[in-house]
């Protein structure tokens, strides 16, 4: 997800390009960046979106409502589904030349030497976050069943459904 933004450095300040997104990439992990071995592995996601990118006096404000599609598994039932997400990014960007006194600046927000702007971290950041907090298929996932590991979305097990009704006429009085 890179650009080159040389152009737009070129110009004056209020300069504004645009740019369409539509992407299918892989992602890796934020664990299989720091080499986890046990959470080892990347995400392909299907991405859209429009990116603006705007002058500063600075360097580079952009702004970028994305929509991504994934494949994760679900933590309750284990069963792949398909996640939709939805962020913006919106973060200045500065040339690297200007790093003097930008020390709380994120490393990931500058502009290379050679004019390219990376929006691959803000990107793996967002989605990695949100299939973290919530990788659920469904509000009413049923989960699986404990003694046999049946997938409870799709079939019925005895044991289960047994515990299932009593526990709720428990809460019910
Ligand atoms: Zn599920
Ligand atoms: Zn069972």
């Amino acid at each position: 997800m890179e650009f080159n933004v040389s152009q737009i450095m070129k110009g004056n300040q209020g300069t504004v390009k645009t740019f369409e997104l539509s992407e299918q990439l892989m992602l890796p992990t934020e664990q299989s960046l720091r080499k986890d071995p046990i959470f080892d592995s990347s995400f392909e996601i299907y991405l859209t979106g429009t990116v603006t990118m705007l002058r500063t006096d600075a360097g580079i404000w952009t702004t970028a409502p994305i929509d991504c599609e994934t494949s994760c598994f679900c933590s309750m039932c284990l069963q792949p589904h398909i996640r939709h997400i939805s962020f913006t990014i919106n973060e200045e960007y500065y040339p690297l030349s200007r790093h003097l006194k930008l020390t709380e600046i994120d490393e990931s927000q500058f502009i290379s030497n050679e004019n390219i702007l990376d929006l691959l971290p803000p990107i793996r950041e967002h989605v990695s976050l949100k299939i973290l907090i919530n990788p659920i298929c469904s509000e009413d996932c049923a989960d699986i069943c404990v003694d046999c590991g049946l997938n409870l979305n799709q079939g019925h097990c005895a044991s289960k459904n047994k515990i299932r009704r009593s526990m709720y006429s428990l809460t019910l009085g």
